[in-house]
């Protein structure tokens, strides 16, 4: 059995992920920052939000939560170690676990770095990773409550994920994540081309995500990075760009 993913664009450039799992309809929405786009894209799709999924608890990934779960009766599932200061959790867990979206098994990943208690949730079967803040195309979640050694522990579980997976991020940042990339490492012929792709498909007004982690691992600084001196260097050239 199997999911399927969308992007649902929220805020000025977060996206919230909607999931289906194809046995059984059932539907989940990863990081909801704010609910009216979300409930239009779940209307659209039927009218139905079984699960309501949290990789961490900044604002423009939870906002929506409240409506959505009202409206729904959606199970709100985030990580037990900020149960203080996400919305209230009908489930909550810790990295290990596994949830189910109808059939379909999702695995909590440990994921600090951006936050302490951010997790990640990758769902084998149906080639998907949610990893909010964490990993983004070109480019790695502020470090705001982490370390640089954090990070890098917590990029090191995502590399090693099936390169067809298709990794899907908290914000659209790909355009300026790719500026500075490409400051990192310009003789990067795919890298180069990548960056030409993201700038045409913006200007398009199209999403730059999902975007698979094989493509990611030939052209992310932040993933290529082969140790913690060297994305802690990064990350903070990156800060100051
Ligand atoms: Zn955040
Ligand atoms: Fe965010």
């Amino acid at each position: 059995m199997t999911v399927t993913v969308q992007a649902v664009p929220c805020l000025s450039d977060n996206y919230a992920w909607m999931l289906r799992d194809a046995a059984t309809g059932t539907v989940a929405i990863c990081d909801p920052g704010e609910a009216a786009p979300v409930i239009a894209a779940l209307e659209a799709a039927g009218g139905r939000c079984d699960l309501i999924l949290l990789t961490h608890h900044h604002g423009d990934h939870v906002n929506g939560v409240e409506e959505i779960r009202a409206k729904y009766g959606a199970t709100v599932i985030g990580a037990q170690a900020d149960a203080q200061r996400l919305p209230k959790l009908d489930q909550a867990v810790i990295p290990g676990d596994t949830i189910k979206v109808g059939q379909t098994e999702g695995q909590v990943i440990d994921s600090p770095g951006h936050t302490l208690g951010h997790i990640a949730f990758y769902f084998p079967d149906g080639d998907v990773l949610l990893c909010g803040d964490t990993l983004f195309s070109l480019g790695c979640g502020r470090l705001l409550e982490g370390t640089a050694a954090d990070m890098f522990r917590a990029l090191s579980l995502l590399k090693v994920l099936p390169p067809q997976t298709l990794v899907c991020c908290g914000h659209e940042y790909t355009e300026s994540n790719a500026r500075f990339a490409l400051t990192v490492e310009p003789e990067n012929e795919a890298l180069r081309r990548k960056a030409e792709a993201v700038k045409a498909a913006r200007a398009a007004g199209k999403p730059t995500l999902p975007v698979t982690l094989g493509e990611e691992m030939q052209t992310n600084p932040f993933l290529r990075a082969s140790t913690v001196e060297r994305l802690a260097e990064i990350r903070t050239a990156k800060d100051n760009f």
